[in-house]
């Protein structure tokens, strides 16, 4: 996780990497939207770091960030889909605003974490590949290693104002108490075998409990794709159980969940880059844990970052539809007005990430959405949220501006018809200002 343009991705690629220029020891399989490192791959690695440590588990699942609307609806009930996450900071930007919105999100999940504090390269003089970054450091001049002090000193104030204790892991004396951070560089590749070590000395020591097979399946979509040829697809994250060409499966979608059956069960093929078309491996059943992209009718409307269930020969499927809208919340009576999101040409990104929370909103919290919009908030805006002030629930008169300007008018609008609205450039902070109201309602 992290901001964009820290290095998650290159840095994925760097560790994939990492066995291909040293001989074959791989194994390494590239997944959808998901990386499988099987221990014999990693061994190597963490031997430059402590000759003696033991490989316990059998490899590790890493995942690129899926884009980042899929975080927030993360936010599910019971387990979660990662047990480790790498947060990634850039040496040269410090903490940048989605870094902020990570960590938050992480503490809330409860999701332990180790943080990357990448491109130390650019500090660097003289560079070797994948090694291990305190050899790194002591190879290089006394300024630069003053460089990199003054700016890890830097990012270290940024957390500890934040809140958070963190050390260098090296340094770090209570794993449970401090974030471990360790420099890398996703260019040369120093740090990378650090970073894995503690990756695997974390899951060895502190989880080492929760790490078991299961056969109930937890499957977790995490990015909603429109393919050619394909039409619209889901990729997820199989963790436990079983999923086969056939299945009917049952997912939250926009407007209620979507029944549907899997036509195809798709994985790119070995070491080949999977944005190619038509270089999937087709499937007919897979129960490891896998990234795997799914083909089936009518996913146009699925929701990233949610619950895909498979419906058994014993399962009622309007239980598992009530299953996907069930929700820990009791806000309020799912009584969703169908939204009417308008055409969407600016900001695709920022809507992209607004259109499942407001998703969510309805599914997860149970909230009835009456409209979506994205742009500037007019007076005609606030005319229409004023239609709920003459129904059952006129509390929920709310308008949720997300990174949107609220024009003048509107705003006067407003305070005249009694609408509550609720501005803020970080979604979870739009989030817990609604809670916070609906609290207050309630009392
Ligand atoms: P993401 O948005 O976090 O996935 O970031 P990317 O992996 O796409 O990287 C963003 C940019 O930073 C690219 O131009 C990379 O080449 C560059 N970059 C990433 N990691 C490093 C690093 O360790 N050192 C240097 N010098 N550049 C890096
Ligand atoms: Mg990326």
């Amino acid at each position: 996780m992290g901001h964009v343009d820290t290095g998650k991705t290159k840095l994925l690629d760097k560790i994939r990497r990492t066995n291909v220029q040293e001989g074959e020891a791989g194994g390494i399989t590239q997944q959808i939207g998901a990386t499988f490192f099987p221990d014999i791959a990693l061994q190597e690695q963490t031997k430059k770091v402590d000759p003696n440590f033991d490989l316990e588990v059998p490899g590790i699942m890493v995942i690129d960030t899926p884009g980042h609307e899929s975080f927030n609806n993360l936010r599910k009930r019971g387990s979660s889909l990662c047990d480790l996450a790498i947060l990634v900071i850039d040496i040269m930007h410090g903490l940048e605003p989605q870094t902020v919105e990570s960590l938050e999100l992480l503490k809330k999940r409860k999701c332990p974490f180790v943080i990357a504090l990448n491109k130390i390269d650019v500090c660097y003089q003289n560079s070797k590949t994948y090694t291990c970054v305190r050899e790194a450091l002591d190879r290089q001049e006394q300024f630069v290693r003053d460089e990199f002090r003054q700016r890890y000193d830097k990012v270290v104030l940024q957390l500890n104002e934040l809140g958070l204790n963190v050390a260098l892991y090296w340094e770090n004396d209570d794993y449970r108490r401090n974030i471990s951070i360790v420099p890398t560089s996703a260019l040369t590749g120093e740090g990378v075998p650090d970073l894995l070590y503690m990756l695997l000395y974390l899951a060895q020591t502190l989880m080492a409990s929760k790490l078991e097979v299961e056969e109930e399946l937890q499957c977790t979509v995490i990015e909603v794709k429109t393919i050619e040829g394909l039409g619209t697809t889901i990729d997820v994250i199989l963790v436990n159980g079983t999923l086969r060409e056939g299945d009917q499966i049952v997912l939250a979608g926009m407007d209620g969940p979507i029944v549907t059956t899997i036509r195809a069960l798709l994985t790119p093929q070995p070491m080949k880059e999977m944005r190619v078309k038509n270089e999937y491996v087709h499937h007919a059943m897979i129960n490891q844990s896998m990234g795997v992209k799914i083909c089936a009718p009518g996913l146009d409307q699925a929701v990233a970052g949610t619950e895909l269930q498979v419906v058994g020969p014993d399962d009622d499927l309007e239980e598992l539809k009530d299953r996907t809208t069930w929700t820990t919340s009791s806000t309020a009576s799912s009584t969703a007005l169908r939204s009417r999101p308008r055409a969407c040409t600016s900001r695709p990104a920022r809507w992209a990430r607004w259109r499942p929370s407001c998703a969510s909103c309805r599914t997860d919290m149970k909230i009835p959405v009456f409209d979506v919009g994205i742009g500037e908030v007019f007076k005609k805006d606030v005319k229409k949220a004023m239609i709920m002030k003459e129904k059952k629930h006129p509390e929920y008169a709310v308008m949720l501006c997300f990174d949107v300007k609220v024009n003048r008018e509107a705003m006067e609008q407003a305070k005249t018809d009694g609408v509550q609205i609720f501005t803020a450039d970080i979604i979870y902070h739009l989030f817990d200002k609604f809670t916070a109201y609906m609290e207050k309602h309630k009392e």
